[in-house]
């Protein structure tokens, strides 16, 4: 019998477990291990609250985990509760699965000031993170930016111009849903540093915008290239800028009291403000020869009380794993970091592509891990009853599958009228609901 340790129960944990499973059969058991004792990573902590039928794709994930051969052990963080050596010697591979949690930093003066969130602290806030419950993001003030040009900055600038109303459905948290309510934000600024044609923005994101109840995005004409020159496009790419050039030739609804304002060739240069964020000071660009951008010397302020910045992520380092400083990601040879040891997902690859591109990540790993180790040959290491007692040995207490369900069950009991469950934001709220 192989025991394999899967380290992450996000997209990439749960496709590498399935594939896993399917090339081994009752040759080997799978335990994915999460430092949660709800699975899914970004699924619930990440996708956004009102994209409902993309979360859906964790009923999948749920049918891994039902089948035979896997398990989920929650509620241990590997690299504190356990070593990734430890687990080496328990299982015959182990394949880190831990996503890309920390935000990028933006390199520039005043970032620290209070009123400056990544990304991940924003969405971890309004999505149930235990470690974002208390963030209390500024809301008070008219004005709010998000830099960055992808789908993550479009999340942020939508969630913060939403209505309560919009949010039924949605399985926003309670305390973000209250807090948003009551925001004074009327102008939300998305800065990028280049221009419309080098967005990494999908068209269902951007077309959403042009929906909203209460809010309208504002896009420059001057802004395009001619527009001949979206011909070179590849086809998804073109639909979002024909969005794009769309809102640009419409003027924003008078009817709507929020403005999202698509500021483009902007490179924010540092963040002012008397003991917190005020504003942004962005210095105007072009695009050189390479596509980069090139600052012009021109300088202006973009007010902001709220500053997202949304550039990007990275995996945390973990003792005895060889680490990419400049990718900040595990080092790896397409998916191989060392011998019996793994990387999938974002902690492979980065932070990108969509929960699907994770799939591939997968199934190629557990196809090296064949070849590796075929099926049938046997080893006889002790799996998760040897981690299990490891882990009681160091007062530490592994849920299991039944408490993900049972904690879940009460999640969904607990629901406000209009969302399908009212999440529990604290470590110490899931174990309670464990004693009910
Ligand atoms: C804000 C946001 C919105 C997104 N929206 C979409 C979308 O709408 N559509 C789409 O296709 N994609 C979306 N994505 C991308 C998608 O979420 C990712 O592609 C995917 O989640 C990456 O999967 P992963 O398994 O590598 O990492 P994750 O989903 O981050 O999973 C990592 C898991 O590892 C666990 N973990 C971390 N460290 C440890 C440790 N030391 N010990 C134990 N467990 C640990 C975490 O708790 C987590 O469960 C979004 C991403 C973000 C950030």
């Amino acid at each position: 019998m192989r025991h394999f340790a899967v380290v992450g129960s996000g997209p990439a944990g749960f496709y590498t477990a399935e594939a896993l499973e399917r090339a081994f059969g009752e040759n080997a058991r799978v335990d994915i291990i999460d430092r949660y004792p709800v699975p899914y990573g970004l699924i619930r902590f990440g996708v956004a609250p009102d994209h409902q039928s993309l979360k859906a794709v964790s009923k999948r994930y749920d049918k891994v985990v039902e089948s035979a051969g896997v398990d989920f052990i929650g509620n241990v963080t590997v690299g504190r509760d356990v070593s990734v050596q430890e687990l080496l010697e328990l299982y015959d591979a182990v394949i880190l699965a831990t996503g890309a949690p920390v935000d990028r930093k933006l390199g520039i003066p005043g970032e620290d000031l209070p009123g400056v969130v990544g990304s991940a602290e924003f969405v971890g806030w309004y999505n149930g993170h235990p470690d974002f419950a208390e963030l209390d993001p500024p809301l008070g003030g008219t004005h709010a930016a998000v830099i960055g040009n992808g789908n993550v900055a479009l999340d942020c600038a939508r969630i913060l111009s939403k209505t309560r109303h919009e949010f039924e459905g949605s399985d926003i948290v309670g305390h973000a849903l209250d807090a948003l309510e009551g925001s004074a934000i009327r102008t939300i600024t998305i800065l990028g540093r280049r221009g419309p044609h080098q967005i990494a923005m999908t068209p269902k994101e951007l077309g959403e915008l042009g929906h909203l109840e209460a809010a309208s995005p504002v896009v420059e004409e001057a802004d395009f290239p001619p527009v001949e020159a979206d011909d070179a496009l590849e086809p998804g790419h073109r639909k979002s800028i024909t969005i794009l050039r769309g809102f640009a030739a419409t003027p924003a609804e008078s009817g709507t009291s929020k403005r999202m304002v698509f500021d483009f060739f902007a490179k924010p240069l540092r963040i002012e403000g008397e003991g917190k964020a005020e504003k942004i000071v962005v210095e105007r660009t072009e695009l050189d020869e390479s596509g980069g951008a090139r600052g012009t010397g021109e300088t202006y302020e973009v007010p902001a009380s709220l500053i997202i910045s949304a550039i990007g992520y990275s995996t945390p380092p973990m003792e005895g794993v060889a680490y990419d400083e400049r990718g900040g990601k595990f080092l790896n040879d397409q998916g191989r970091i060392g011998e019996r040891l793994y990387a999938v997902g974002w902690a492979r690859r980065g932070p990108t592509g969509t929960i699907g591109t994770n799939r591939p990540d997968g199934y190629e790993v557990a196809d090296r891990i064949v070849a590796e180790m075929p099926p049938g040959s046997s080893q006889d290491r002790a799996g998760a009853e040897g981690l299990k007692q490891l882990l009681a040995g160091r007062g530490i207490m592994a849920t299991d599958y039944d408490d993900w369900r049972k904690i879940e069950e009460t999640e969904v009991s607990n629901a406000r009228p209009g969302s399908p469950r009212e999440k529990f934001v604290r470590v110490e709220h899931w174990l309670d609901a464990l004693k009910r």
